[in-house]
């Protein structure tokens, strides 16, 4: 059905992208990983707006070692700048590892870094922790091919790649959780200690990016998947990966054929079914029931969504984000009687389009109009249009609800314009309970302040 909204305009510059860098993305992931120090091999400027974009919204320290190439080096190459950093952060950090990711530049050069990682290391004399020297982990991520979110599983894939080979078998599985807040990862992993399963969570940056405060400065934070648990996931009984799109799909992809680890593939868990399918995978390889706590926690979703159904029935969404989040999110809303009018992602990965239409299938009464690819110019475009009742996605589209005068509740990253966006939970039955009762209040504080009559009860 050819859809009434205005057509994309023919043009190719992009107005404030609905998506970040993919080095950052790639920073993310490596400081998910016990000891590892993400390293840019790029210019400067690179890592330092990566890093303020990320301390604002971890509110963290979030350190990021450069390569720090100028002029000359983007002629004559990077590698020996890349070289010289790797020794400054070893002996700086005394780090376990460390997370090479490219850029634009060293990308547009054509720097071969595996091959100047191989040289480094045959004429290695420097040593970290123990004297042994550092994994070293590069991933390809030039920002212009796709997203921060793509940037983040390149890592998270070149990790498995790297680290992770065929070991003997033993009862743990892997899970592979995407690009997920800190306190869903602690989320997740409670959720596998109640089934007595031991989980290899990667990546797990739900300490590094979401610490305890100190008494001392740490210039390593503790936290992250400890390297040994990594080097036995081509043993694991199971890889859980959760993600739609294929690049979030890789790694457990990667365990499977290159180690035989069983692989299930999961959406990510948001709402009730796609959180349903993970406790009833997570019980099949714990061969037991599903712990009362969570059994309680679902029934007490269904309860808010009977109880709050008169507050959201028929309303309508603008959703905008990563595409697997973006997904999860509008099977969500399809669940508890919204309309997601709009589902966008600046990223293009396969699928997006189809996967709306499978989480939506029957529960919706208007066509999801889907858009990968897009900018917030073009959000903002077709939302004047498709007048949503409120907006669902991270602070980059304040503008947009305030220029429509509806709320916008924020989820994902970055948001950088409210405080606790690492501690948000979108996933399990307790995730879609927060979104539910932070949805339903954004809309009853949107109808309580435009009435003159000052309700109190609503
Ligand atoms: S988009 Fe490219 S040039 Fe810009 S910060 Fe990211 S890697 Fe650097």
């Amino acid at each position: 059905m050819k859809s009434n909204l205005a057509e994309k305009r023919d043009y190719v510059s992009s107005t404030n992208a609905c998506k970040a860098c993919m080095p950052l993305g790639a920073s993310i992931a490596f400081k998910g990983v016990e000891g590892c120090v993400p390293f840019l091999h790029g210019s400067q400027g690179c890592a330092t707006y990566m890093r303020r974009y990320l301390i604002s919204h971890f509110r963290e320290p979030v350190d990021i070692a450069s390569s720090a190439l100028g002029e000359g080096e983007a002629v004559f190459g990077g590698g020996p700048n890349l070289k010289q950093g790797l020794v400054n952060v070893i002996n700086k950090y005394q780090a376990k590892a460390v997370g090479i990711a490219t850029t634009c530049l060293t990308e547009t050069i054509g720097d071969n870094v595996p091959a100047i990682v191989k040289e480094f290391l045959d004429a290695a004399k420097v040593e970290g922790p123990g004297g042994k020297m550092p994994a070293l982990i590069h991933a390809s991520t030039p920002s212009y091919a796709a997203t921060h979110a793509e940037g983040f599983h390149a890592a998270v894939d070149a990790i498995v790649r790297q680290l992770a080979h065929p070991v003997a078998r033993h009862s743990g599985i892997n899970l592979l959780p995407g690009f997920v807040s800190p306190a869903d990862i602690r989320h997740l992993q409670e959720v596998a200690k109640g089934f007595g399963l031991k989980a290899t969570l990667l990546p797990d940056y739900s300490r590094p990016l979401d610490a305890p405060a100190g008494t001392s400065y740490e210039i390593l934070p503790g936290g992250g998947t400890p390297l040994a648990d990594i080097a036995k996931m081509g043993g694991a009984a199971a890889t859980l990966s959760f993600g739609w799109t294929p690049y979030s799909q890789a790694a457990g992809r990667d365990l499977q054929e290159r180690c035989g680890v069983a692989l299930h593939d999961l959406g990510l868990p948001i709402g009730l079914r796609q959180s349903d399918a993970m406790f009833e995978a997570l019980a099949a390889l714990a061969k037991r029931e599903i712990p009362s706590r969570h059994a309680d926690q679902r029934g007490r979703l269904l309860d808010a969504m009977v109880d709050g159904h008169k507050y959201l029935s028929g309303k309508r969404a603008v959703v905008y984000g990563e595409q697997d989040l973006v997904i999860g999110l509008a099977s969500f809303l399809a669940e508890i009687g919204v309309q997601p009018v709009l589902c966008a992602s600046g990223g293009r990965g396969a699928g997006f389009r189809e996967n709306l239409e499978r989480v939506t299938e029957g529960l919706v009464r208007e066509t999801v109009h889907a858009e990968p690819g897009v900018d917030f110019y073009r959000i903002a475009e077709l939302s004047r249009e498709l007048k949503p009742d409120f907006l669902l996605g991270h602070s980059k589209g304040y503008l947009i609800a305030r220029e429509l005068g509806v709320p916008l509740v924020r989820v994902g990253f970055p948001i950088h314009d409210r405080f606790g966006g690492p501690r948000l939970h979108h996933l399990g039955y307790r995730g879609a309970q927060e979104m539910y009762d932070r949805i339903v209040n954004a809309l009853l504080e949107q109808k309580q302040s435009e009435s003159n009559v000052g309700y109190g009860y609503l």
